[in-house]
């Protein structure tokens, strides 16, 4: 009876793995047509100093399918990964966003907008020279950008590596690390990358309020920061208990639900930018 029970698991097994490849492939499809027919937005969220003064806000993709309403990036940003088209995605984003910030230019201030970039598309050779195009094509420096990388760009040959941080800092772009704590970053190897930021991931965040050792986890994060001059980002801020314990840390950027959601990209400026430079566009 096992034996029966085993097998007939198996065919109902590989039956929904024809059916999920078939949904991926028909997604991935759907999904190359998604940026033609512009069904792809940008969402911005805040990101504020303990102060509660505005630093700037991180991009968050968000796709509008005709039929399926908004898809999560949890879902598609993964299939964008395993087919290659991820690169498409965040050159996309890029874009947008140097559009946007040439647009804005004089009403900025020192914002600066934190753009997702997938390990796959950073570690393309043409990645900093693509980035440099786009730059000169808007007549912009990087001062306005920050690109959040995963740990797993660690993976790339050190020297590589600190090569190309080094060409960003040079442009003015500073390097967050995303999700921090949750990859398998090398510690030695943090001591040697000129980046700017560690951001701690959501569910270090999460554990604040429970525990001790949650917090014995996010202010380890924030020493080591600290000894290594970086600063932190806090994501995933959702309740007053938790801003409570994060207010008194030096050097620190909170962001989450508790301050405010992600916001389609011309509702967040509207409500964020003093509109300068958009009255002298009407005038
Ligand atoms: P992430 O970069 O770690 O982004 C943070 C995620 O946490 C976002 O989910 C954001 O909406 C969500 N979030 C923000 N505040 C809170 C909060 O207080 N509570 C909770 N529970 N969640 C909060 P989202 O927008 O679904 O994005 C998921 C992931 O998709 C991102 O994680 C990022 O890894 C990826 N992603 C999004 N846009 C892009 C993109 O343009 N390019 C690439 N390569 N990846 C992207
Ligand atoms: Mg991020
Ligand atoms: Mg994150
Ligand atoms: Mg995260």
């Amino acid at each position: 009876k096992a034996k029966l029970e085993q097998a007939g698991s198996i065919v109902f097994f590989s039956e929904r793995m024809g059916l999920d490849a078939m949904e991926r492939f028909y997604t991935a499809q759907a999904l190359r047509h998604a940026v033609g027919n512009g069904e792809l937005r940008i969402y911005l969220q805040s990101q504020c100093d303990t102060d509660g003064k505005l630093v700037g806000a991180e991009t968050l993709l968000r796709w509008e399918h005709p039929d399926r309403g908004l898809v999560s990036p949890t879902t598609f940003i993964p299939l964008a990964e395993s087919t290659g088209f991820i690169t498409t995605l965040d050159r996309w984003v890029i874009d947008q966003m140097l559009e946007m910030i040439h647009q804005h230019q004089g009403e900025l201030g020192d914002l600066r907008f934190a753009i997702n970039i997938s390990a796959d598309h950073f570690a393309r050779e043409d990645f900093v020279s693509h980035l440099i195009t786009g730059l000169h094509h808007h007549r912009l420096s990087g001062h306005h950008l920050t690109l959040e990388l995963t740990e797993s760009v660690m993976v790339q040959e050190l020297r590589l590596l600190v090569s190309k941080l080094r060409a960003l800092a040079g442009l003015g772009i500073e390097v967050s690390i995303d999700d921090f704590g949750t990859g398998y970053s090398s510690l030695s190897y943090l001591q040697h990358l000129p980046i700017q930021e560690l951001k701690i991931d959501r569910s270090f965040t999460q554990d604040i309020g429970g525990n001790q050792s949650g917090r014995a986890i996010v202010s380890m994060i924030h020493n080591m920061a600290a000894e290594l001059n970086l600063r932190t980002v806090v994501e995933g801020v959702e309740t007053e208990e938790q801003w409570q314990y994060l207010k008194h840390y030096p050097n620190t950027v909170v962001q989450g639900y508790y301050f405010s959601k992600p916001q389609p990209m011309d509702v967040w400026l509207a409500a964020n930018l003093s509109g300068k430079s958009r009255a002298r566009h009407s005038a």
